[in-house]
Formats: C-alpha cells, structure tokens, sequence
C-alpha cells in the first residue's frame, strides 16, 4: 500500500503506530451481560462446590419478587436442604453506634484465623423505606470484605418483616450447602425484628454499652431474655471501669429474670470490638453454649421448633397472599370498610362477611375447576 510517508510531498513525516482503543463498555458490565443463566442442578452444583458468584446469584434469585425466580429459588433450596444444618447460626443484635460492625469484623477475622468460613446476613426491615441496606454492608466491615472465606450479604429489601426474615432463612441454607459453618445474622436492636433473628439462630448475642447514664438503655426486656450472651463493648480506656460497672448491673438485671428453656444461664462478658481485646472469650462462650445444649438436647430441640415455626410461618404468608389477591376480596374490601367507619357494620361482622365471602369463592372456583 502506498504510504504518505513515503510520498515525495510528505517527505520528513512518520507515522506513529496506533494504539488499542479502550474498551467502549464497562468490560465487568459485558461480563454481567454475559451472564449464564444456569438450570437449578447447575446452580445447586456450584452452590456445593463453593462457588461464591454463584451462590450470590442464587441469593439474588431468593430475594427476587418475580414468580419464576422464585420457582427456581425454591428448587435450589430443596436441594440444598440435606447439605446444609451443620454451621454454628448467631443473631447479633445492638442498637445504632453500640459497635455491630466493628465487632463483626473483628469477631469474623477471629474466627477466620481457627479456619472457620464465615457468612454475614442481615435482616433490617426498614430497607425498604430507605431505600437500602445498611446491614450487613461490606463497607462496614473492611476487614472481613477483603477475606475469601467471609461472604457478606446486605438485609434483603422488601415489604414486610415476615418477607425479609424467609429469605434470609432461606440464604442460611445456600450458605451452610456452599460451606459456611458459621453464619451471623445481623440486626438492629428496635424490636421486632430480634424475634425473627431468634427464630433462625442457635445463640443469641446483645452487644451493649456502658457509660450512658442509663445503663440499661431501654432495650425492651422481651430482648434482653432472648439473650444468651450480653456483651459489653467499648470496654477499653478510659471506658473500662464504666464497662465492668454496665456488666454487673445486666448480671443482676438478668437474675430476676426466669430460667431459660435450654438451662443455660446467659453470661455478661465485656470487650472492645474496636482493640480487639477479649474476644477469645465471648468465643469460648458460644462454644460452651453450643457443648451444653447439644449435650442436653436442647440444640436440635431448639432447630425442631424452629423448622416448625417457618412452616406456619409460609402457610400464614401464603395464605394472607392468596386472600388479598383475591380479585372478589380486593373489590370488596374498601366498601365494607367504609360501613365499619360509618358504624353500619361491626368490625367482627365485616370480617366475617368478607371471610365468608371469600370461602364460598374458593369452594366454588374448585368446583368450577373440576
Ligand atoms: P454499629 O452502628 O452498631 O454498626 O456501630 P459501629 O461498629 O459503626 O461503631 C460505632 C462507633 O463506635 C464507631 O465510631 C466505632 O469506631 C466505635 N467503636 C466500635 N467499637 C468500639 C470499641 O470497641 N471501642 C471504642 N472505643 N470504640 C468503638
């Protein structure tokens, strides 16, 4: 090919070689865009493998609201079932600033150094209102995000606690089936939501503060007897005595309260999450907890009652689901209301009306059906 450069009118110019262009899309967006769309069998295969972006697209599956997803996430869970139940599950609990994250990355590396696999999930049913999770964000635990062997997953967002609580019981089984034999359940420390953390972990943990003034801080009694272990954080410096003062107060605080179910009387431990100091402790509890109930059968007994307690948990949801989405119920709804307010119908005739109303049109739509 004839080349200016050698063109007599030209004489004295080069021609410099080109360089690559850089890529025009996000080559991690192309990666995503590529994305295989795996069967069950191949998602249940890598979960087992211990396959991470696997396991976190599964997840992603479990947390969707669309239906097939949600066939397919059923499935996996199914299969997953008889490899998982073999981890240690601990609810972390504590209010905003009480030091959750701190301490979670702290614990985590503790335990990673035993050889331990970690997984981190959240349940903060606020999410949906704010429009994100901060739970179990991997920005708050900059340690543990960098670990192979820790996998950290936000609070699922959706509409209902009920609905946040399921799904993340049910990353608890992909997590224990991919190999995780220790998994956090974070929450924050308000309320309701320490119920659900409790109904799908084995030890519950209370991290709490000293020097407040009011050493109790208005944790609701319902969250302190749920507590196996409460531990005091921010015990260093200046902070030591406070924290000493903070934990002989909860020691007498939980003497009045009843004996626990699993005989296990909780221990009040002080820590600071922050320095790393006596954190070995608090793991020698969990152990000593997990040796006592396993010994009296408390443990299984304990996991028993839970499985059913999300069995009644699913038919309640699936039922309320199935009601309000009735076409005939959602036409209704509204007027009968507005009768109960213009006190034209009790509010026990209104719902028996629309009960009623609603069995006969099940009982008819089968018999249509048939
Ligand atoms: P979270 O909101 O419960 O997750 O609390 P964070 O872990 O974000 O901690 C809140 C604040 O307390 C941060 O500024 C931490 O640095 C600080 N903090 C956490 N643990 C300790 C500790 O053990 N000692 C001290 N002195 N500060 C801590």
């Amino acid at each position: 090919m004839k080349h200016p450069e050698n063109d007599e009118l030209y004489k004295g110019l080069k021609v410099n070689k080109g360089v690559a262009d850089v890529p025009t899309v996000n080559p991690y967006l192309q990666k995503r865009i590529q994305r295989k769309n795996y069967t069950p069998a191949e998602y249940v295969e890598g979960i087992l493998k211990g396959n991470i972006t696997i396991l976190s697209q599964a997840v992603t599956l479990i947390e969707s609201a669309r239906m097939e997803h949600q066939q397919v996430a059923q499935e996996i869970i199914e299969k997953c079932l008889p490899h998982a139940g073999k981890s240690v599950r601990i609810g972390i609990t504590g209010v905003p600033g009480a030091g959750k994250s701190t301490s979670i990355d702290a614990f985590g590396i503790h335990l990673l150094e035993q050889g331990r696999k970690l997984a981190v999930l959240a349940i903060d049913p606020s999410s949906e209102r704010s429009k994100g999770s901060i739970l179990g964000d991997k920005t708050r635990m900059e340690d543990l995000s960098r670990e192979k062997n820790a996998f950290i997953r936000p609070s699922p967002s959706a509409g209902s606690l009920g609905g946040v609580a399921r799904k993340t019981r049910e990353t608890i089984v992909l997590c224990e089936a991919a190999g995780f034999d220790t998994i956090f359940v974070e929450t924050v420390g308000v309320g309701q939501s320490e119920t659900a953390v409790h109904s799908m972990v084995d030890f519950f943990l209370l991290i709490q503060l000293a020097g407040t003034g009011d050493e109790l801080q208005g944790i609701k009694r319902g969250i302190m007897e749920m507590a196996d272990g409460i531990i005091i954080n921010k015990a260093d410096g200046d902070n030591i005595d406070k924290a000493n003062l903070a934990a002989a107060q909860f020691r007498n605080a939980l003497h009045l309260f009843p004996p626990t179910d699993s005989g296990w009387i909780p221990k009040v431990l002080t820590y600071s999450g922050y320095y790393k100091l006596r954190i070995n402790e608090i793991w020698d509890m969990v152990d000593e907890y997990m040796t006592f109930t396993k010994a009296n059968g408390f443990f299984e007994w304990k996991r028993k009652e839970q499985s059913k307690y999300w069995m009644y948990e699913s038919i309640n949801d699936t039922l309320k689901d199935v009601f309000y989405h009735n076409p005939l119920i959602e036409s209704r709804l509204k007027s009968t209301e507005m009768k109960v307010l213009n006190n034209e119908l009790s509010s026990f005739m209104a719902a028996k009306e629309i009960i009623d109303l609603f069995l006969q049109n099940i009982s008819g739509g089968e018999r249509g059906g048939s």
